[in-house]
Order: C-alpha cells, then sequence, then structure tokens
C-alpha cells in the first residue's frame, strides 16, 4: 500500500468538485485574542455530513471497480467514517453496511440509517467493532473499508488542506485532530508539497494515546481508549497514516478532554460554531501551549459539528463555570 502522491490529491479535488463545494477557512477576533495568535478555522463541520470524512468516502467510492460497488462495501466506526460511507454509498447506489459500537452516538447511528445503510452494533468501542466487521465483510464477500489505511481515503481528505492552503498560502502551522491519522496523514503530504515552511502539528486525546505512542516510538502499539471524545479514541496506530507521520510530522501533542469540551465552548462562543469534540480538540491544543503558538498564523482544522446532545449541554455548562474576567474578555 502506498501513500498518495499530490497527483492524487489534485485527482480527488476535481473528483470532488461537482458533490462538495470548498468548505469556508475564516478567522475570529475574539478567538485570536484568547489564542494571541492568528487562528484560521477550516469549517468541515459544515460538510452534508458535518464531519471531513465524507471526502474520503466519496473518493473511494468512485474509484471502486464496478465488480466491487456491485457486492457492496463495510465500515466501522464511532460515526463520522460511517456517515461518509454511507453518505457516498447512497451517491453512487452502492450496498453499505457499517458496524458501530453499540454506546455509538445516536444522532451519528440515526444518520446512517436515514441515508440508508444497513446498521449493526456491535461492541463497546471502536477496536470491538473492527474484527467483527471484518468477519461481516469476509462472510458477504463484501469490500471491507478500513478507516485509514487507504490510499484513496487519505487522497479525498487531504483536498483539505489543498483547499486550506490556497485560501491562506502563510499559514506558520496547522493543527490536526487524530484518531486513526489519515487527515494529519494527509496534511503532512499536502503541506510537503504546497506549503513546505509550515509545521503539521497532531493532536490525540491523552486518554487515548495510541496514535500519538505509535508515532513516538516509531511502531503501531495499542494503548488503553478512554477517551468519551468519538472521533479521537482508537486504540492502535493505523500503518499507513503512521508511515506517513514518521517522514513529516512536526509534532505530536495531547490534550485532556475537559481541553477539549473548553476549546468546544470558545469555538461556540467566540466563532459561532458547533464543533463535536473532536472538531475543538485543535483549537485546544493551540489554547494550550501559548509558548509555541503566540504571534503565529496557525490553521485548525474544525473536522466535524456532530455533538450529542449530552456533549451540547456540558459545553454549554461551562458558560457558568468560567471565571466572569474570561467571559468579558
Ligand atoms: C475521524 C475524525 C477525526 C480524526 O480523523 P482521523 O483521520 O481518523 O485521524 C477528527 N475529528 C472528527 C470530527 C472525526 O470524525
Amino acid at each position: 500500500m502506498e501513500p498518495p502522491t499530490l497527483a492524487d490529491v489534485l485527482d480527488a479535488q476535481r473528483l470532488l468538485a461537482p458533490h462538495l463545494p470548498p468548505t469556508p477557512t475564516w478567522n475570529y477576533p475574539a478567538l485570536d485574542a484568547a489564542a494571541g495568535a492568528t487562528v484560521f478555522v477550516k469549517h468541515e463541520n459544515t460538510q452534508p455530513t458535518g464531519a471531513f470524512k465524507v471526502r474520503g468516502g466519496i473518493t473511494l467510492l468512485s474509484r471502486l471497480d464496478p465488480a466491487v460497488r456491485e457486492r457492496g462495501v463495510v465500515g466501522y466506526s464511532t460515526g463520522n467514517h460511517a456517515q461518509s460511507l454511507a453518505y457516498a454509498a447512497r451517491l453512487f447506489g452502492v450496498p453499505c453496511t457499517i458496524v458501530m459500537p453499540e454506546q455509538a452516538n445516536r444522532a451519528k447511528a440515526d444518520a446512517v440509517r436515514r441515508l440508508g445503510a444497513e446498521l449493526v452494533q456491535h461492541g463497546a468501542t471502536f477496536d470491538d467493532a473492527a474484527p467483527y466487521a471484518r468477519s461481516l465483510a469476509a462472510d458477504r464477500g463484501m469490500r471491507l473499508v478500513s478507516a485509514a489505511d487507504e490510499p484513496d481515503i487519505i487522497a479525498g481528505v487531504a483536498t483539505v488542506y489543498a483547499e486550506l492552503f490556497a485560501q491562506q498560502p502563510h499559514l506558520d502551522a496547522v493543527v490536526v485532530p487524530v484518531g486513526s491519522g489519515s487527515g494529519a496523514a494527509a496534511a503532512c503530504l499536502v503541506a510537503a508539497a504546497l506549503a513546505p515552511g509550515c509545521e503539521i502539528i497532531a493532536v490525540q486525546a491523552a486518554d487515548s494515546p495510541a496514535a500519538r505512542d505509535s508515532w513516538r516510538g516509531g511502531e503501531l502499539v495499542r494503548r488503553p481508549n478512554r477517551t468519551a471524545v468519538e472521533g479521537l479514541a482508537t486504540g492502535s496506530g493505523f500503518a499507513l497514516p503512521q508511515r506517513i507521520l514518521r517522514d513529516r510530522l512536526a509534532d505530536f501533542v495531547l490534550v485532556g478532554d475537559d481541553e477539549i469540551a473548553a476549546a468546544q465552548w470558545r469555538l461556540l462562543h467566540d466563532a459561532h460554531l458547533l464543533a463535536e469534540g473532536a472538531g475543538a480538540a485543535a483549537t485546544a491544543a493551540v489554547l494550550a501551549d501559548p509558548d509555541r503558538f503566540t504571534g503565529r498564523r496557525v490553521g485548525v482544522v474544525c473536522t466535524g459539528g456532530n455533538a450529542s446532545g449530552a456533549e451540547l449541554r456540558h459545553c454549554i455548562a461551562r458558560e457558568t463555570t468560567e471565571p466572569v474576567a474570561a467571559r468579558l474578555g
């Protein structure tokens, strides 16, 4: 399995153009003041599925052999990869089965069903859903679609960064939230070609550090997977993205679930933006490290907006617990 090239990314961009308009990138004075930096937010929460992953799903499905398409695809996911595949499958008339953990976000599960995919709920976490999906795909002769060990998914997702560097060509750093690492790997590939002076920094939840530890140690490792932040909740590193990250990633940081909730509140308040936890993780990393980011031009990708009701209530409850000075500032 080879990483996609810049040509693959530009092909994906042409392929996606009739399906998905570019997403906006804005900075906000209140957020800039809180961060001490100029923070350009890439609004992937405005995708039709509420997350960036749909770029990868459409790219992959559009390139499948007709015979494979006819038999259909199986995916496993905490929700956004699932919605991406279900959306793309509906677009191209491909049968689609999704395996999600039993306690999956209801809104994400309902969205998958409404997109017409078959939904199977199995296991406690993403890591339990994966082997079940694998055996289901084998039994039914369907194509298993990994969350990240898929060059076409990485090429599709990389269009986020081709777009971002066209919108903001002079970024000093881009911070990308990581679950499987497809997004961060895509950012690294595009930056190397289009913005070689820009650092790519990855961020995962401290309670699910498998991707970070895999990158640090230079080999795929398993780690406890306890974060409540869905898009970041993976328990092991993925081979293809890790290979790309190893060569090109500037740094990989961790943030706590609380810091993520605080950043969600900031985005809601300062950028009128509904982020799910994973969509706020890059902002959390910037707010957590003023020494690194002060005075710089930083891109943060708001990767998704599919927050559950409970997540939103938790986020909004922060308004009453934040210090008055912070609220007035
Ligand atoms: C999947 C997801 C991520 C993590 O992306 P990977 O490519 O799996 O590393 C981040 N944010 C959201 C909203 C996601 O759905």
